[in-house]
């Protein structure tokens, strides 16, 4: 089966949770069986888990983004923890450093937050869901440095660094999602990255809404039913069997997620 690992399903753009069945059955008429519905905050969180609750295809992370700390109210780290308790709680994200624009939340607040989220999932035996922009070697080294942490794994999700980090996080034992940016025909660095994930650590992922594939690129929203198409071009790009990859990453995908079903 096909899995996208990794989608925001919350937004407006779907027209609530009323344009999740067709959404759903699009997605499962292209092969796409099961798909992890990711929070960036408590409310999306909480949304996301409802879904799952709704629809025995959805799984569920919860975690607060951190271009979202904004948001941040106290207590809000224990709403979050309650989530996680779950059963369709698959892991904690997206947690990680968005340092692309000047008015994201400061560093050291997206740091504090993201050792704090990496000690709830060591807490919760769960593994980790990264998002790191403009932040390689920072994301790298608190990871290092919190290497005890991330003993339930973690996914580099969207992964869009050179292929040169990717073996530096690969040591720590961390998984590698691509998706639609990995079928842009200009992103280099990242068709170096796909070819230079071993097949036991990679994962496919749409992060929709955003970041539509091509062939199909410029159209919104993006959704879990284009999967095949990303998967179909990091097999050629890996000179693989597009039915092998899609064995192995569907067996990677519950090697790192041990509650997805
Ligand atoms: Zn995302």
């Amino acid at each position: 089966m096909y899995l996208d690992i990794h989608a925001h399903l919350t937004g407006e753009e779907y027209g609530a949770a009323g344009g999740l069945q067709g959404l759903i059955g699009r997605a499962k008429a292209a092969g796409v069986e099961r798909i992890v519905a990711c929070g960036y905050d408590v409310d999306s969180s909480f949304l996301s888990m409802r879904f799952s609750e709704a629809h025995e295809e959805i799984y569920f992370c919860a975690g607060f983004h951190p271009s979202e700390l904004h948001k941040y109210k106290e207590g809000d780290f224990e709403r979050l923890k309650a989530l996680c308790a779950h059963e369709k709680c698959i892991g904690v994200g997206e947690i990680g450093l968005d340092y692309h624009f000047d008015d994201n939340p400061p560093k050291q607040t997206q740091r504090e937050a993201f050792i704090e989220q990496l000690k709830m999932a060591h807490a919760l035996s769960l593994p980790v869901v990264i998002h790191s922009r403009d932040a390689a070697e920072e994301t790298l080294n608190i990871l290092a440095e919190h290497k005890a942490l991330l003993a339930c794994g973690g996914l580099m999700h969207c992964y869009s660094y050179s292929a040169q980090m990717l073996l530096r996080f690969c040591d720590l034992g961390l998984y590698f999602s691509f998706g639609g940016t990995s079928t842009f025909k200009n992103a280099k660095k990242v068709h170096e990255s796909v070819q230079a994930v071993p097949a036991t650590r990679i994962l496919t992922e749409t992060d929709c809404p955003y970041l539509t594939p091509t062939p199909y690129r410029g159209t919104f929203p993006n959704e879990p039913k284009h999967i095949p198409v990303i998967l179909k071009n990091l097999a050629a790009l890996r000179q693989e069997k597009e039915e092998e990859l899609k064995e192995q990453i569907a067996k990677n995908a519950r090697t790192l997620f041990v509650k997805l079903r």
